[in-house]
């Protein structure tokens, strides 16, 4: 029996990805013999890792970066996923050069979410993230916010949230999605979500992206957050 595999045109390591690999590559050929730490796995491919080990990359944890040996002397790269600033305090305390390598997408997500909190902090109201706990990107989007934001993985979660009161229905509120997130999940939660601010008889308003809360008032802000290339991959397997 012969076995047809076709190959889906947007497959491949993202743009971030390939970024930051090749950030790496570069330094790692400036430096020959010497080697670069990246904190976590700069890509989610084993055959990759061990060819880029083979240059000298070596992919550490938290832990085992309060134990490199001279760090003052030594060089860390922040993958495209993204840090919380304490992380890069943590560098600069350490004395380590860090390079980094986080998704503009990634970038301009951190910055959006930093300015809604601001927006948010008068008001009251209440940041959503829909995302993995305890994924790295994620915990570079609640750095931001000194971990104000709840996070969400799924509708199960934000109906359990809307029950027990962690998500409140008289407050604005701006939801953001991490970058990977599926845009069909992600538009199911936010109608779940501005059904429930409705269904809570206060004055509501939705907006899409960049607009302002109105004190007492329940409002649901929702941003397209989720990144051009995976959404362009859930459509190819939907
Ligand atoms: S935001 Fe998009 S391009 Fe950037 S790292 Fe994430 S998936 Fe890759």
């Amino acid at each position: 029996m012969s076995l047809q595999v076709e190959i889906e045109k947007h497959s491949g390591f993202c743009g971030g990805v390939i970024r930051a690999i090749s950030r790496a590559e570069k330094f790692l050929e400036e430096h020959s013999g010497g080697k670069l730490y990246s904190l976590g796995a700069i890509v989610h491919n084993e055959a990759e890792l061990q060819r880029l080990g083979g240059k000298g990359l070596v992919t550490i944890d938290k832990e085992e970066l309060l134990n490199i040996p001279t760090p003052s002397s030594e060089t860390l790269l922040i993958r495209a996923h993204g840090e919380p600033p304490q992380t890069y305090s943590l560098a600069s305390k350490l004395g380590l050069t860090v390079i980094d390598c986080t998704c503009p997408v990634v970038l301009r997500l951190q910055k959006s979410i930093r300015q809604a909190y601001e927006r948010l902090k008068p008001t009251g109201g209440q940041l959503i993230i829909f995302g993995k706990i305890g994924h790295a990107e994620v915990l570079g989007l609640l750095g931001q916010v000194d971990g104000d934001a709840v996070v969400i993985e799924n509708i199960g979660m934000l109906r359990s949230a809307l029950v027990d009161g962690t998500i409140r229905t008289d407050c604005p509120v701006e939801i953001f999605s991490q970058t990977t997130k599926s845009p069909v999940e992600y538009s199911q939660i936010c109608k779940v979500l501005s059904e429930s601010l409705r269904q809570a008889q206060r004055p509501l308003r939705t907006e899409t992206c960049g607009g302002e809360a109105v004190h007492g008032q329940a409002s649901l802000t929702v941003h397209n957050t989720i990144c051009s290339q995976v959404a362009s991959r859930h459509e190819e397997l939907a």
